[in-house]
């Protein structure tokens, strides 16, 4: 790894970029992976001085420095540059203070750029890298944007097109920062590190994948953008198919980045589009209503702060997926996502199937649960004997949760993606073709949202979204299994 570089971030006075990209450069200078060879720039609107800058940087790593020392003399790699992304003039002078920094700290022409602002810029952004040689062919050049990445299939094709007028796919890195989680990467390991599990990983022994990222936070003070987004596109298009690809791919022939990208983008080309009929009874989309979550009283989301008292936009979406492959065929990948859901968490649950009972009682299916966030680990439930005189079945459930979740030692999940840019592991990035195929699949549903062809449902708050999603998978013979996460809510960590 070069941990000798440049880092431009567009966007520098905003909110991810204090909140979390100063703190990951920070634990990943701490860690030394980055080394006295690096500098930053930050562009943006505002006139800072270069000491008004570095106070930000020293106020966003409040709490991580051992120092004042150590804070400051990180902060000392910080440059600041009034900028205006559609200025060309602008460029001539990040260009000159790229050359001087280069010099400077000794970085051997190496520059990675963040794009941490509103997605319309990026092309803009892009143009006059090049086109004012601050892109010039020395040393790497890698490019990391933000989401979203467009809003459809043609936005999402235009974007990509300026970008690589700049930038080959293999130097841009597409954020989805649900892939720098922990846990999101240990499905890998879950699957492919345990015998018992990569044998039975298939439509064989598996009945269903249910896929759920519930919030129990409404839109805050994100109205204005979210309306105009809705659950759909804010969480399914990008981090429900990634997690979906991860847990339907098949073996990669090795653990390398061009390998599992591979089998990944085999996945999102085998994603099989639904019928008109399927997208009328496949999917569910509502909007939260008002109602109490934890003893307090929530207002329904047209009530919300600029969001349009007649609002069309879905908080809630659920749906059902399949994946048209050898190992997958037939097999159900349901999915929901909601905000003022009963409680926050991502997890996946993989329902196995049932078996014949030779008891006289029902045998319920073995559940392999993944807990992404808040909490990080996994459970497997089995079944055992009821302890007594009679026989009797009891489901017994094995829970492990990781240290790390409650000493907070797992990386930042920016931290580890940049750490992967500066590796140029694109392992954990959205390739183009992954997020075209998943535009192309969002669309169709967008779409028939768009037309009325399935209702818009209401849900109260506190729920786990309007009762059409439950019927969605009493369809297929199944129920969602998510429970209560009581690890957390005993150690007090439901925030
Ligand atoms: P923000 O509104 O807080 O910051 C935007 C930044 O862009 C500011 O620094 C502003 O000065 C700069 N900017 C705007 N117009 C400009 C112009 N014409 N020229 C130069 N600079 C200009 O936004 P944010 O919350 O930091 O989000 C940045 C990006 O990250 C967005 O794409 C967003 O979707 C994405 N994102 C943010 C979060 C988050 O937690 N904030 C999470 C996921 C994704």
């Amino acid at each position: 790894m070069s941990s000798k570089v440049i880092v431009t971030i567009f966007g520098a006075s905003g909110d991810l970029a204090k909140r979390k990209l100063y703190p990951s450069l920070f634990r990943l200078y701490k860690s030394g992976n980055l080394s006295e060879h690096f500098a930053v720039i930050g562009t943006a609107r505002r006139p800072w001085s270069k000491a008004y800058f570095e106070s930000i940087i020293v106020e966003s790593i409040e709490g991580l420095a051992a120092s004042q020392e150590e804070a400051w003399e990180f902060a000392s790699h910080f440059y600041y540059q009034s900028h205006d992304v559609n200025d060309k003039e602008h460029y001539v002078e990040l260009k000159k203070l790229q050359t001087e920094l280069t010099e400077k700290y000794q970085t051997e022409g190496n520059k990675l750029f963040f794009l941490s602002m509103a997605p319309e810029f990026f092309g803009t952004i892009a143009k006059h890298l090049k086109s004012e040689h601050i892109v010039d062919g020395n040393g790497f050049e890698r490019l990391i944007v933000e989401k979203p990445f467009g809003t459809s299939l043609k936005t999402a094709s235009k974007l990509n097109s300026e970008l690589v007028e700049t930038f080959d796919e293999e130097q841009i890195f597409r954020i989805d920062h649900y892939l720098g989680k922990e846990m999101i990467q240990n499905i890998f390991a879950i699957r492919f590190a345990n015998l018992i599990f990569d044998q039975v990983w298939n439509k064989d022994f598996i009945d269903n994948v249910q896929i759920t990222f519930a919030e129990s936070i409404g839109v805050e003070e994100r109205g204005g953008y979210y309306d105009h987004s809705g659950a759909l596109k804010d969480m399914i298009q990008n981090h429900a198919l990634q997690l979906l690809s991860i847990l339907a791919m098949d073996k990669p022939e090795s653990f390398s980045k061009e390998a599992i990208r591979a089998e990944k983008i085999k996945v999102f080309q085998s994603l099989v589009q639904p019928s008109d009929e399927e997208l009328k009874h496949n999917f569910v989309r509502g909007q939260y209503a008002a109602g109490i979550i934890d003893g307090r009283d929530y207002i329904a989301y047209r009530d919300e702060f600029n969001v349009d008292p007649e609002s069309q936009t879905e908080t809630f979406a659920a749906g059902t997926f399949f994946v048209d492959s050898e190992r997958f065929i037939g097999v159900p990948f349901f999915f929901r996502t909601g905000k003022r859901m009963t409680e926050k968490g991502t997890r996946v649950n993989i329902t196995f199937k049932k078996m014949p009972s030779i008891f006289g009682e029902e045998v319920a299916p073995n559940i392999l649960t993944i807990y992404i966030q808040p909490t990080e680990g996994f459970s497997l439930k089995i079944n055992g004997k009821e302890v007594g005189e009679r026989f009797s079945l009891a489901q017994i459930s094995y829970d492990y949760r990781t240290d790390a979740t409650a000493s907070g030692a797992s990386p930042e999940p920016y931290e580890k993606l940049i750490f992967d840019v500066l590796n140029n592991d694109s392992t954990n990035f959205s390739h183009w073709d992954e997020v075209r195929a998943s535009w192309a699949l969002i669309d169709r549903i967008e779409e028939a949202w768009a037309n009325n062809k399935s209702p818009l449902h209401s849900y109260a708050s506190g729920t786990m979204g309007p009762q059409a999603a439950f019927d969605m998978l009493a369809k297929f013979n199944a129920k969602w299994q998510w429970e209560p996460d009581n690890w957390y809510r005993e150690r007090d960590l439901l925030k």
